[in-house]
């Protein structure tokens, strides 16, 4: 684990915290390892490969919160946030692409229209952060 990897979890920690006090998330342990939703929140750090699963509802209600509002701005530098939003995106990006080809697999064409549709929307998230608006006002 290198260190880029270790912010990015204190960083989903710190997202996946302010979440909660909205929306009071369960306490959810993960079934290979056995760490709980509260330790990985302590540590900042994953168990295994499979937290990532088992934790993955507050994880992805975390993700849902920063692509929608600028919870962040206040905390982190606004350069800072774009440089974690991105990765944090990219790496959603993979994961839908994983689930993409695992739903094409299973002929579940359904699940795998909406998976494209999340890819195509991250996609131009990616696209529109690389471009040089500094804002967008919708
Ligand atoms: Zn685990």
């Amino acid at each position: 684990m290198d260190d880029n990897t270790k912010s990015f979890l204190q960083y989903i920690f710190e997202i996946v915290e302010s979440v909660e006090r909205r929306a009071q998330t369960p306490n959810i342990s993960c079934a290979n390892c056995g760490i709980t939703y509260a330790e990985f929140k302590k540590s900042g750090k994953l168990g295994c490969q499979n937290c990532y699963t088992a934790f993955r509802t507050p994880i992805s209600q975390a993700l849902k919160s920063i692509h929608g509002t600028n919870v962040y701005k206040g905390k982190i530098p606004q350069g800072q946030a774009d440089k974690y939003k991105d990765m944090i995106i990219k790496r959603e990006l993979t994961e839908n692409r994983v689930l993409l080809k695992k739903a094409v697999e299973a002929e579940e064409f359904e699940q795998a229209a909406k998976y494209r549709d999340i890819i195509n929307d991250l996609q131009e998230k990616i696209n529109a952060g690389q471009s040089t608006q500094p804002s967008e006002q919708r």
